[in-house]
């Protein structure tokens, strides 16, 4: 912009063109939709592709420079920027998935799910929330300023992936060979909801990480017969259910020596923000058809233990005898796949570690115990007090007409801590989907006010963060 005082004037004629483009958009959005980009489908390699060149064509056409399909090990990484505001304004990376989960199970779809249905205020379709509908309007927020203004209010970078629901394997190292493509003040991520379906927004700050890893207890060569060995043979599966109840305490906290050594503590002002939240423990319960919540550690309200604190699970036990009736054995083996949630400053290296050197020392001298690392990620967390949180608050509540909310999310996004290790990236995560649109299950939606509000909070926060200086932006 030639002067901030342009910035009010040119926010409304944005916002007026997306007004009155809203039905075309609506069919370019249906287009997009109706490519079938499921990462996880051999079959469907060309179609990822042809999601990744059709963002491609979008962004040239809406005169974003260097817009590129790079190869990687797996499915295409999509970049490009428009650079034209200056050095001084901020630089901000946008960051979505345009590949998509399976549709299975087909039959439960309404309607096909990559044949767009609009109905009832909401759009479905595989990847109407998760995530091609928020990249989608990404790029209409750009569409609007550069059709107006003929210009954006501050330099923009994109990063779009299409390995996100397989686990975004080629991202880490596509991010440390690309930092000249990725570089910014901050990251904005569009891949997570608002805060309810009532139109109440969300800025999300917080991610967990993760530890995984599989533990097999071998016993006897073979099964043998429980009235001529037990007594005498050490049973796998009593070993095995022992060494992993022995991992929590009676207050779910877990109990490998140093585990939480560096779990950063929640500040008053992150305690203040959970209690502010709008939360029912019992709808919740009813939700997830658990007669109760679980008790956990103290000191900490369910939502905190359920986003802003570590936790462990058994995701999985086998072994021994499983058909009808009764089989009198010891079972030769018996294994589980286990797995921790991290929380910032928690290292996942450092936990796969000692969480292998702990179980295998508590194996007894009368079996085999063998612990495989799975995988692993890190936490991130962007603080309450970054100098973009503020910008992107008045946006959403711009957009939304309802202030946002703050909220720490319990899952993992892998680029996010990745852009934070090596680029010492921040991310404002500004997500657009709704809670209840049914992402990764059949019929998926998303509503019609969440896709247009959504892209109003867009035009805003470039404008916002666009009043800004990069280092201002950057907190320096
Ligand atoms: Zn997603």
């Amino acid at each position: 912009m030639t002067s901030q005082t342009d910035i009010p004037a040119a926010t409304d004629a944005a916002i007026a063109y997306l007004r009155e483009h809203d039905p075309e958009h609506l069919a370019q959005l249906d287009e997009f939709l109706r490519i079938e980009s499921v990462s996880a489908d051999p079959e469907r390699i060309g179609e990822v592709r042809r999601a990744a060149e059709w963002i491609v064509d979008e962004l040239t056409r809406l005169g974003v420079e260097r817009a590129t399909v790079h190869e990687t090990s797996a499915h295409p990484i999509v970049t490009a920027e428009w650079m034209k505001a200056g050095d001084e304004a901020p630089t901000v990376l946008v960051y979505c998935h345009y590949d998509v989960q399976p549709a299975d199970p087909l039959g439960e779809w309404i309607s096909p799910p990559f044949e767009p249905r609009h109905e009832n205020e909401r759009v479905y379709a595989r990847g109407a929330g998760d995530d091609k509908g928020q990249l989608f309007m990404h790029l209409k927020a750009v569409e609007a300023w550069t059709k107006t203004a003929g210009r954006l209010p501050l330099n923009l970078r994109f990063f779009f992936e299409g390995d996100e629901e397989v686990g975004s394997e080629p991202v880490e190292q596509f991010i440390a060979d690309h930092a000249d493509l990725l570089r910014a003040d901050v990251c904005v991520v569009s891949d997570g909801d608002t805060f309810d379906d009532d139109g109440t927004p969300a800025i999300g700050y917080g991610l967990r990480g993760i530890a995984y890893w599989e533990v097999r207890v071998q016993g006897p060569r073979q099964d043998v017969h429980s009235g001529h060995y037990g007594g005498g043979v050490d049973n796998p599966a009593n070993v095995l259910v022992r060494m992993l109840a022995s991992l929590t305490d009676v207050d779910g906290r877990f109990t490998v020596p140093g585990f939480y050594d560096r779990v950063r503590a929640l500040t008053d002002e992150e305690h203040a923000a959970y209690a502010a939240l709008p939360f029912d423990e019992t709808e919740w319960a009813d939700e997830t058809g658990v007669p109760a919540p679980m008790d956990g550690e103290r000191g900490h309200i369910l939502l905190e233990r359920l986003s802003a604190r570590p936790t462990f699970d058994i995701n999985g036990i086998w072994g021994g005898y499983q058909g009808d009736g009764a089989k009198t054995i010891i079972p030769a083996w018996a294994a589980a796949k286990i797995s921790t949630r991290l929380v910032p400053d928690q290292d996942y290296r450092d936990i796969l570690r000692t969480v292998k050197a702990h179980l295998e020392s508590l194996a007894p001298p009368t079996v085999r115990v063998e612990v495989k690392i799975i995988h692993g990620g890190a936490p991130a967390s962007t603080p309450l007090d970054h100098p973009g949180i503020g910008p992107a608050a008045r946006a959403l509540e711009a957009g939304f007409g309802t202030a946002p909310l703050f909220q720490r999310s319990g899952g993992s996004v892998p680029v996010v801590a990745a852009l934070d290790a090596h680029l010492g990236l921040k991310t404002l995560m500004v997500g657009f989907a709704n809670p209840t649109g049914n992402f990764h299950a059949p019929n998926e939606w998303m509503s019609l006010r969440n896709i247009r509000d959504g892209m109003t909070s867009l035009v805003h926060l470039w404008a916002e963060l666009g009043a800004m200086s990069a280092s201002e932006l950057r907190g320096d």
